[in-house]
């Protein structure tokens, strides 16, 4: 590996780095991201309601049924009371009809409640609606000043990453496959000097037969797990 080389490939990446960070640190882009939980959660909870309320016409088309059955079976019972009937089948009669009476009014109870329920959900629903559409438009301004800052930053940041590129030719292909992975995982520098006696990233100190191989070698990979940069030795 030739270290200078690669130097100054990380050099050159440094600086798209910062033009990257820029761009994300942004005030507008912040907003956005913040925006964008906004916007999920509103939909998280429209959707929910909106099963929560499906759920309960549901439940009241049902009750509704049960109340028009009820009620028929009572108009019915009605108008059989003005056959000849025994004393004992009217006494029946009247149970059936106190009984119907009993579980209409409580039919009736929980059908205004479940109303009730309906109409608050669809207003919870129509306010979570609203929010959702402030945080749209809020989201669309501060997308249009990133993009502005973008139109900006662009040209810079393409003309370095073209500059990048043809220096990727010059490198092991192992050695870029596991830079550009670190720098995914936002550990950056990939590439660190050795510090002391310790990885120039982490701060691990290295074993002393570790510090030998790498001042022979003139690069080594730290073996913290959670580091793994590739430490170079310079004279
Ligand atoms: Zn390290």
């Amino acid at each position: 590996m030739n270290i200078e080389k690669i130097l100054e490939y990380q050099n050159l990446d440094t600086q798209i780095k910062k033009l990257e960070e820029a761009l994300e640190n942004n005030a507008d882009q912040k907003a956005m991201n913040s925006l964008k939980k906004v916007v999920q959660e509103t939909k998280n909870i429209s959707a929910s309601l909106e099963k929560e309320a499906e759920k309960t016409i549901t439940e009241f088309n049902k009750m509704q049924k049960n109340y028009n059955d009820a009620k028929g079976a009572l108009d019915r019972l009605e108008k059989s009371q003005e056959n000849d009937y025994t004393e004992r089948q009217c006494a029946e009669c009247v149970k059936q009809l106190n009984n119907i009476a009993g579980f209409l009014a409580s039919l009736e109870k929980v059908m205004r409640q479940t109303a009730e329920k309906v109409n608050s959900i669809l207003s919870e629903y129509e306010t979570a609606k609203q929010n959702y559409e402030t945080a749209k438009n809020k989201h669309a301004a501060h997308k249009q000043n990133l993009e502005k800052l973008k139109v900006k930053v662009e040209p810079e940041l393409k003309k370095l990453q073209a500059d990048l590129a043809k220096l990727e030719g010059g490198l092991d292909e192992k050695f870029l496959k596991k830079y550009k992975n670190k720098r995914q995982d936002r550990i950056f520098p990939v590439v660190v000097q050795l510090r002391g006696n310790a990885c120039g990233g982490c701060g691990m100190e290295l074993p002393s037969a570790q510090i030998e191989k790498l001042k022979k070698d003139g690069f080594l990979e730290c073996e913290n797990e959670r580091c793994h940069r590739i430490i170079y030795f310079k004279n």
